[in-house]
């Protein structure tokens, strides 16, 4: 994949990843990287570092890039110490066999996998570009997951006028000013967005 970055953005993000190197060289305590999008991006997993930084553990998940968030099963990766530690606290509370099980067979189904997370990325590259086209889409921001955030006009008026049409995105204006989060679906999905919101000049 290009990268899809913007050069400040990806400046910001080599920054962001000379702070992060300084912090765990020097914090004390246990750090834990959240990866749920790490199957999204090219961007290099933090379990590359397990073996410079004994304190780090490293979360992934099946909830997202392979769709089994029913299944509730995630992955920790970090120092034998760490895990240690884990496994004196987990039997009672283990992943059931059933999900277990289905996840191992997931997991043996590499190409199916790779070309789910491909059209997901195909999708997002897709509403990006169109997202763009609108004028009334101020800015949409540079994503690595499998959704999108951008800047809107009247974002919470058009949030309302999706969910009329029966397209659920998510408002997040309370958090961040007039923006609107669009997940990746699939490509029939992402096209009635799109035409919903090329209807919008007639509301
Ligand atoms: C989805 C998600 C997770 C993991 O969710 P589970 O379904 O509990 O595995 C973790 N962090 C973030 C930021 C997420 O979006």
């Amino acid at each position: 994949m290009d990268m899809p970055f913007a050069p400040e953005f990806e400046a910001e993000m080599l920054e962001n990843q000379r702070q992060l190197d300084k912090l765990f060289g020097s914090f004390n305590g246990i750090i834990v990287v959240d990866e749920a999008y790490q199957d999204f991006t090219e961007n290099m997993s933090f379990i590359k570092r397990l073996e410079d930084y004994p304190n780090l553990v490293v979360l992934q998940t099946m909830s997202k890039a392979h769709g089994m968030a029913g299944a509730r099963v995630g992955f920790a990766f970090s120092s034998p110490e760490i895990i240690e530690l884990f496994n004196r606290t987990k039997p009672p509370y283990n992943v059931n066999e059933l999900s277990q099980k289905a996840v191992l067979e997931a997991l043996q189904n590499e190409e199916k996998t790779k070309s789910e997370i491909q059209e997901i990325i195909n999708n997002r590259d897709f509403l990006v570009e169109h997202l763009n086209s609108f004028n009334f889409i101020k800015e949409v921001y540079p994503s690595e997951a499998n959704f999108i955030l951008a800047k809107v006009e009247n974002a919470t008026q058009v949030y309302n006028y999706l969910r009329d049409k029966g397209i659920i995105i998510r408002n997040r204006s309370s958090q961040i000013e007039d923006t609107l989060r669009f997940t990746v679906g699939t490509m029939m999905e992402c096209k009635a967005v799109i035409t919903a919101l090329r209807e919008i000049k007639e509301i």
